[in-house]
């Protein structure tokens, strides 16, 4: 029987802030098949696809985004908060429920041979997901596809995404 990956995560109650179910994935990478399913999982979807690097968003999106890069034997490109890349950067500005934030990846990177698969751990209002979609297409690369490990279907983001035309996926939701 295959492993059930949705009762690996776990849900806290009130994190970051009161009223909110905060969806932890620390169970599921730490359970060694659910971790090394998890990213089988999504590499599987894109294995022959012409991928040649492996987006992920700062934090959690490197560990799954790290596991598909090494499974698709492709680069992988950390998606960064602002300031954290040593060299000359580009960035793109996304709303926050207060304020802005900012992301940025390495100007250098990518071009428009290279055809790069987002990866994130979750996806809510995609406001994350689009800016990193807009900003890794300014470097003129394609993007394939963009994979979550868990979508929030009810608050729309993934439907969002998928009308700026990327293919989305998620493995639970
Ligand atoms: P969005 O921009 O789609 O609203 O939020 C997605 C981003 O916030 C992702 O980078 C994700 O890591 C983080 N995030 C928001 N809510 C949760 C949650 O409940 N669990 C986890 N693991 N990440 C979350």
């Amino acid at each position: 029987m295959s492993l059930d990956l949705k009762a690996l995560v776990r849900t806290i109650p009130d994190y970051p802030k009161k009223g909110i179910l905060f969806r932890d994935i620390t169970t599921l990478i730490e359970h060694p098949q659910g971790f090394k399913e998890s990213v089988e999982q999504i590499a599987r979807q894109y294995r022959g696809r012409g991928i040649t690097h492996v987006a992920g968003i700062e934090a959690r999106g490197f560990i799954f985004g790290a596991g598909v890069a090494i499974a698709l034997s492709v680069g992988f490109i950390p998606v960064r908060k602002k300031g954290k890349l040593p060299g000359e950067t580009i960035g793109q500005n996304y709303a926050l429920e207060y304020g802005v934030d900012t992301i940025e990846i390495h100007a250098d990177v990518l071009n428009e041979k290279h055809v790069v698969l987002l990866v994130d751990d979750l996806i809510a209002t995609g406001g994350t997901a689009i800016a990193a979609v807009g900003l890794l297409r300014r470097t003129g690369a394609t993007v394939k596809g963009a994979a979550f490990v868990i979508d929030l279907p009810e608050i729309g983001g993934a439907a969002k995404l998928a009308a700026e035309g990327v293919e989305v996926s998620a493995l639970m939701a």
